[in-house]
């Protein structure tokens, strides 16, 4: 079955075209075997959530987007999960902020980075990087910490969907502002994140874009205030206490 196969009236559809995309990305070459498990583990969270965005990933969505556009030099890092499940809303979200794009794979072959860079221009991004791979993140072995200098390495605020814990923690010691999209609230990667956007990454990187259109002409001291008042450990803990007391409506 085709993406365009899959029934809009279907009441699984969204999760349905989610495991359609994977699987149409480990087929590019573009996702690895491992995203396949990744995508298990993040779908399964977001039954429990209630497949929605909660108020208080909105709210992070927003500061997000505040947090990105005070940014001096923003990067969002797109791995082959993302790639393969909103390319055109990453390139767009990168405009919408003025951020890098870079490629950055947790099961690094430079063969995948090329075909996702390909896939990411072939939905409009002019600039990819990550092909180059002359910085790092200090403290991880060679191919988890190689990035390129003047993209992820260089960047004040960066965006991390996906991101595994031990990256997460030496992007944060790096004095990084970061910013992770993840669906389980209990994830070392979430928990390190400054401001951690517990939703699907498919509704949340066209959410942080939205707010960044709405905040455009906002003042960088109002968009620091955004930013501050953001209480990162709060929307853990809703989205925790959501998952807990099972606020969702099963759709199926
Ligand atoms: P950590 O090292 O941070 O504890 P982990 O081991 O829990 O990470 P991984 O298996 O490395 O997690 O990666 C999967 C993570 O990605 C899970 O936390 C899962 O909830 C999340 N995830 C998967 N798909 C999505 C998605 N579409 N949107 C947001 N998060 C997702």
């Amino acid at each position: 079955m085709t993406e365009t196969e899959i029934p809009e009236d279907h009441p699984r559809y969204a999760s349905l075209v989610t495991r359609h995309r994977i699987e149409a990305g480990v087929e590019q070459g573009i996702t690895s075997k491992q995203g396949l498990i990744a995508q298990g583990r993040g779908e399964a969270f977001d039954y429990l959530l209630g497949e929605r965005t909660l108020p208080s990933a909105d709210a992070a969505a927003r500061a997000a987007a505040a947090a990105l556009l005070a940014a001096d030099h923003p990067a969002l890092s797109v791995n082959g999960n993302v790639a393969a499940l909103a390319p055109a809303e990453t390139v767009d979200l990168a405009a919408a902020v003025d951020a890098d794009l870079e490629v950055n794979l947790f099961n690094h072959t430079d063969e995948r980075v090329r075909r996702i860079a390909d896939h990411l221009r072939g939905h409009g991004a002019d600039e990819v990087k990550g092909l180059v791979g002359d910085g790092e993140i200090p403290g991880l072995e060679h191919a988890r910490g190689t990035v390129d200098a003047d993209g992820i390495e260089s960047a004040d605020v960066v965006v991390v969907p996906l991101e595994d814990g031990d990256r997460a923690a030496a992007l944060d010691a790096m004095g990084k502002t970061e910013i992770v999209i993840d669906l389980n609230p209990g994830s070392r990667s979430p928990r390190t994140a400054d401001i951690p956007i517990i939703d699907n990454l498919i509704r949340a990187v066209p959410n942080v874009t939205t707010h960044a259109r709405d905040l455009a002409d906002v003042s960088p001291a109002d968009l620091r205030t955004i930013v501050d008042s953001f209480d990162a450990e709060e929307a853990l803990t809703e989205a925790e206490a959501a998952i807990r007391e099972g606020e969702f409506e099963r759709s199926a």
